[in-house]
């Protein structure tokens, strides 16, 4: 079968498609065929390289996979007896021993032997990948194997941070810095979702129109504009002088802001830091102002469940900037690199959902 594979980290060059043999199939795991890949940030990094970080190479990236059924390992069709070759599935993206304390409250992430696919094991940009039968997510019928792939990582990572960790209510503003990325959109939809009030930043002015479509109530152009002035006179306009919850995965460049941007009691929830992990903390707003700084990674499966019932329900709609066939990985990766996009950027092996 064909599939792409870093032997080493690097630039798009270390990314090669090759034909391979097909992974073997433990008891317990299923074969699906690949349809669709999305894309993440972290796609990069495992290409990238992260300093004092280890991955398992050779690897075939991609962390978010959709397709059908194509072979089930010993006992794995008796577990999950609904599923039958050639049904179509949504893989969840977190690997996890499924007995631990951690795995059986929900806490997935926080399993000793979490990992996640395209980073620990061989990912979906492949014509096939192998994973655990209780990875797999039944398909409605409404779903396109693209937007099945497009809700993974970004949407189970958003709905920790904004319903598990920074619980937002009816009422409450949120300010999500870098409404453009995946994790932001699917935050924004969400906290909409749960009745909130977003405000959201934007590099480009072609992304403000877009940002509101997806249900932003403010958004402001970063890069032209002072981002402290606009958002106090929003807030001001509203009697209010802080927001109840921010969200930032940019780290460094945007930390002390959003922290700054909290009304007293406000809870910050971050999940990456891609402009940088180090920054200057003042503990006396820490404390003074009774904040809670809340650091998440991923999800639980059980959340993704549900998601994906909103997705199919209509009530989340992942946004989709274009769809490339399996053989353009390189130009998807620099498309992520540049920012050069607003949604996900798809992988797809064939044409539409059979
Ligand atoms: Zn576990």
């Amino acid at each position: 079968m064909k599939a792409w594979r870093i032997d080493q980290h690097g630039g798009n060059e270390v990314l090669k498609r090759c034909e391979v043999a097909p992974d073997a199939l433990p008891p317990m795991s299923v074969r699906v065929s690949v349809k669709a890949v999305g894309m993440n940030h972290l796609d990069v990094w495992v290409r990238k390289g992260v300093p004092g970080h280890s991955f398992p190479l050779p690897l075939t990236p991609g962390t978010d996979s959709s397709g059908v059924i194509s072979e089930f390992g010993p006992g794995a069709q008796a577990a999950f007896p609904t599923l039958q070759t050639g049904s179509g599935v949504l893989v969840s993206p977190g690997i996890s021993c499924g007995h631990c304390e951690a795995c059986l409250s929900g806490a997935d992430p926080l399993c000793t032997t979490f990992g996640i696919l395209g980073e620990t094991m061989n990912g979906g940009c492949s014509d096939s990948l192998v994973v655990p039968v209780s990875n797999l997510i039944p398909l409605p019928d409404s779903l396109s194997f693209e937007t099945a792939a497009s809700i993974g990582i970004p949407y189970l990572t958003a709905w920790t941070m904004v319903v598990r960790k920074a619980a937002v209510k009816p009422g409450e503003w949120v300010l999500i810095q870098a409404g453009g990325s995946g994790v932001s959109m699917a935050a924004i939809q969400i906290c909409k979702l749960f009745g909130a009030t977003v405000v959201t930043t934007v590099g480009s002015d072609e992304k403000i129109e877009k940002a509101k479509a997806i249900g932003a109530d403010f958004v402001i152009p970063y890069r032209r504009t002072k981002f402290r002035d606009e958002l106090k006179k929003i807030l001001k306009l509203h009697g209010k002088k802080g927001v109840e919850v921010a969200i930032d995965h940019v780290g460094a460049d945007t930390f002390s802001e959003s922290m700054r941007s909290l009304a007293w009691g406000g809870r910050l929830a971050t999940c990456g830091a891609t402009s940088g992990s180090e920054i200057s903390l003042d503990l006396k707003a820490l404390f003074f102002k009774n904040l809670s700084l809340l650091g998440t990674t991923m999800g639980s499966k059980g959340d993704l469940i549900r998601i994906v019932e909103l997705v199919a329900q209509g009530k989340l709609i992942p946004m989709i900037d274009r769809v490339l066939p399996m053989s353009e990985l390189r130009i998807a990766m620099d498309l992520l690199e540049t920012r050069k996009v607003f949604g996900k950027i798809v992988l797809t092996n064939e044409g539409e959902r059979e």
